[in-house]
């Protein structure tokens, strides 16, 4: 059994964290989480507990990024410059994506899902479309990037579940992939689902998913193949939604209706589904979303960064769509800027404040990504979940005086000083234990960019 103390802990339906916690854990799920003190500040002297690693600070459940491509970590400052926008990102992006093969995306995913862990994240939700070689040609293995995936997940000590995309044509209008396009694309989603149910990882940390790239990318009468896949794995399906007026625009002109609606009419939405971004629904949209009980992954750093807009987080939570937070292309790698942004954005709309409490914030974070993934049992300071234990210092120049329940409006990801992953420390003192995060960052990235 391992035991910890937090100086404060963020418990389950808690509208603010508790301080002098003991955690126990065993054979990485959590067997006691006991408040010590009945609440005031926390108590000095806790000799009798000399077994436990002290955790100064506030200590979390692990923080779920519901929505990454970890390649876009290599466009990070090299497309801020100029004029643009999601489009004309979109052509820098196919080009890091054209050098990428399957011993490139190791090295690069592990150095990017070691950030994360740094930043507190143990648990990635991998949006993954680069399937195949040049061309379109399918590697020996036609799962290879997968594979790499999967072992970058591994050695960062990070869970993830693999969100598999179909991507199969390069516009709603059904027009054929080209140039880097065509190594995302399978042909159709029969053949698709051949390759996904050709990969059957059977270590511990991952899962399985299953996506629908967009509604630009998946013909409307092969979205229900890849809908009926996720549902009959018993599987989490993600989707683009609505990221661009332009997508709403070409879909209504195709198929006459808004994407969402399209997603709808094909049984794409429901509880198992995530729908990303959701930055341009109608208020049809968003009922059809909140009625039929689909998630929401936000991303409003890359949402911020891409100048795709302000989606309508208030409105989408009060529907009933469960919300969720991504990094999406690694902008920015730090979840406290991603919840805190779903507040901050919507009072920059609304122009008033206090839309969404902390424990809403720390929920988007934590427990309701996780669900997002396919992990019921992790997110929560609870017992019987997984020991996912992430601590923020209360002590750095960002954090300090900031009482407990502000962090999620004062720290960063550098603020993190311990991460524990299903019972297994995979950072402490704010260093991760086993990879070099700046060095494995910087070469991997040159790899690709130069
Ligand atoms: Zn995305």
């Amino acid at each position: 059994m391992t035991r910890w103390l937090a100086e404060y802990a963020w418990l389950p339906e808690h509208a603010e964290p508790t301080p002098d916690v003991l955690i126990e854990a065993t054979d990485g799920r959590l067997t006691a989480v006991t408040p010590l003190t009945g609440g005031g500040p926390p108590a000095a002297g806790v000799e009798v507990l000399g077994d436990a690693t002290r955790l100064p600070g506030l200590t979390l459940p692990g923080l779920a990024n519901a929505h990454s491509h970890a390649f876009h970590r290599a466009l990070r400052g090299r497309t801020h410059d100029g004029r643009g926008d999601f489009w004309s990102w979109r052509d820098l992006m196919y080009a890091v994506a054209a050098r990428l093969d399957p011993d490139s995306y190791l090295a690069l995913a592990r150095a990017a899902y070691a950030e994360m862990a740094l930043a507190g994240i143990t648990c990635v939700g991998e949006f993954h479309y680069l399937h195949h070689g040049p061309g379109g040609t399918p590697y020996d293995d036609p799962n290879a990037m997968s594979a790499a995936l999967v072992e970058a997940a591994a050695h960062a000590g990070v869970r993830l579940t693999l969100l598999d995309a179909a991507y199969l044509t390069a516009g709603v209008d059904g027009a054929e992939l080209v140039g880097p396009q065509r190594r995302f694309g399978d042909g159709d989603a029969l053949r698709w689902a051949e390759r996904v149910d050709a990969f059957r990882p059977t270590d511990g940390h991952v899962r399985l998913g299953a996506a629908v790239h967009s509604v630009r990318a998946v013909p409307a009468e092969q979205l229900a193949t890849v809908a009926g896949w996720a549902d009959r794995h018993g599987l989490p399906l993600h989707a683009h939604l609505s990221e661009q007026p332009a997508e709403n625009d070409a879909c209504r002109a195709v198929h006459g209706c808004t994407p969402t609606r399209l997603l709808a009419d094909h049984g794409v939405l429901g509880r198992h589904t995530t729908a990303v971004h959701a930055t341009h629904p109608t208020a049809a949209d968003v009922a059809l979303l909140g009625d039929s009980g689909t998630g929401v992954c936000l991303c409003p750093t890359t949402e911020r960064d891409l100048a795709d807009g302000i989606g309508p987080a208030r409105r989408i939570a009060e529907a009933g769509s469960p919300l969720s937070l991504g990094s999406d292309s690694h902008a920015v790698v730090d979840l406290f800027e991603e919840a805190r942004a779903v507040e901050l954005d919507e009072r920059l709309r609304t122009r008033r404040r206090g839309h969404f409490t902390a424990a809403e914030l720390l929920a988007a974070a934590t427990v309701t990504g996780h669900a997002a993934l396919g992990w019921g049992d992790a997110g929560r300071l609870a017992v019987g979940d997984r020991a996912d234990l992430v601590t923020v210092g209360l002590d750095s120049a960002r954090t300090a005086g900031v009482p407990p329940v502000g962090a999620f409006f004062a720290a960063t990801a550098a603020d993190v000083t311990q991460v524990v992953v299903d019972g297994r420390t995979v950072v402490a003192d704010g260093r991760h234990l086993t990879v070099d995060v700046p060095t494995e960052l910087r070469d991997s990235i040159a790899t690709v960019t130069s």
